[in-house]
C-alpha cells in the first residue's frame, strides 16, 4: 500500500515545473468557471515514492497502478512535468458517469496541456502533463539524464514566463514615466480593478514608442 505520507509528499504542486504550476492553477479556475470542481492530486514523485507505487499489485497488495519503476525515471511525475486531478464536487473522486473527466480534459488541452485521456495505452483520464518532451520521458532522459539536472534549468523557464506589472509602482523605473503618461492621457486603462497587466516586452515597446514621440 502507498502510505498516506507518500501521498501527502507527492501532492505538492510547488515541487513541479514552474509552467506546470501556472497551468494547474489556470485549470482549476477555468474548470470552476465551467461548473467543474476539481482538486490537484499526485504531482511530483521521488524515486522512493515511484517505487512504492510500482510495488502496488506486484510485491505489495492492491492492483497495478503504474508501469514505471522509480529508478527508470519513466514517469513524468518524477520529472515534475505532470499532475493528476480528481473530482471534488462530492460526487466521487473518479466518478466519470457524466463525462466529467473528458470535459476537464478538453479545458486542459486548450491550456496547452497533454491529457492522459487522449492516450490509448494506458488511458489515464486524471492525468495532465507538459507536452514539450513527448508522451514518454525518453527525451527528458536523453536531454537531462536525471530530474535533478532537469530542475537546474527551471529558473530560466521561470524568467521566460514573464512577470506581470499591474500597478505603476511595480514597473521598472525606466518605464514609469511612460506608463504614467499613458494613464494620464487615458491611452492606457486597466481592468475593472485597475490592474494594468503589462509585461516587460510590452513596457519596452511602449517606451520605444514614447521616445519616438507617438504619445505626445
Ligand atoms: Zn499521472
Amino acid at each position: 500500500m502507498v502510505s498516506d505520507e507518500v501521498i501527502i509528499i507527492s501532492r505538492n504542486i510547488k515541487k513541479c515545473h514552474p509552467e506546470l504550476q501556472i497551468k494547474a492553477e489556470k485549470l482549476v479556475s477555468a474548470c470552476k468557471v465551467n461548473g467543474l470542481t476539481i482538486g490537484i492530486g499526485e504531482c511530483y514523485r521521488t524515486v522512493e515514492e515511484q517505487d512504492a507505487l510500482y510495488a502496488k499489485g506486484r510485491t505489495a497488495p492492491g492492483s497495478i497502478v503504474t508501469y514505471a519503476n522509480g529508478i527508470s525515471y519513466s514517469s513524468h511525475h518524477q520529472w515534475g512535468t505532470a499532475f493528476d486531478f480528481y473530482r471534488n464536487d462530492g460526487k466521487g473522486a473518479y466518478n466519470d458517469s457524466d463525462g466529467f473527466f473528458s470535459k476537464v480534459g478538453e479545458i486542459g488541452r486548450k491550456l496547452g496541456l497533454e491529457w492522459g485521456g487522449d492516450w490509448t495505452s494506458p488511458v489515464d483520464k486524471p492525468h495532465f502533463q507538459l507536452p514539450y518532451w513527448g508522451s514518454t520521458t525518453v527525451r527528458l532522459k536523453k536531454l537531462y539524464g536525471t530530474p535533478e539536472k532537469f530542475k537546474e534549468t527551471w529558473k530560466e523557464v521561470e524568467v521566460m514566463a514573464e512577470k506581470i506589472y499591474n500597478w505603476t509602482v511595480e514597473c521598472p523605473t525606466w518605464a514609469i514615466p511612460t506608463v504614467q503618461k499613458l494613464l494620464n492621457k487615458k491611452y492606457l486603462v486597466g481592468n475593472e480593478k485597475g490592474e494594468l497587466g503589462l509585461t516587460d516586452t510590452m513596457l519596452k515597446l511602449l517606451v520605444i514608442n514614447d521616445r519616438a514621440g507617438l504619445y505626445d
